[in-house]
């Protein structure tokens, strides 16, 4: 099989850094055509740390509403326990 190197540029869609440091490009086993190549990158570092700080806010609010959810839930359990072992 030939060796090829192909030079590739992949930019960030969402704020268009360049994505060179996490890329890898290969030819996958199981395609017999030797120009298919795969090449996966990753998120650059600024839309990560941006898309963890805004995940982070989300998080904490469905947190604090799954918390006070489960907390009258079990509020309301216990409150049945309690009645039915008759304390
Ligand atoms: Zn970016």
């Amino acid at each position: 099989m030939p060796e090829i190197t192909v030079e590739l540029e992949v930019f960030c869609s969402t704020c268009g850094s360049e994505l060179t440091t996490d890329s890898e490009t290969e030819s996958p086993s199981g395609y017999s055509n030797n120009h298919a190549f795969k090449v996966t990158v990753s998120p650059c570092g600024k839309c990560l740390e941006e898309r963890f700080e805004e995940g982070k806010e989300e998080g904490k609010e469905e947190g604090i509403e799954q918390g006070k959810k489960e907390g009258k839930e079990e509020a309301e359990e216990a409150k049945k326990e309690g009645v039915e072992s008759g304390n």
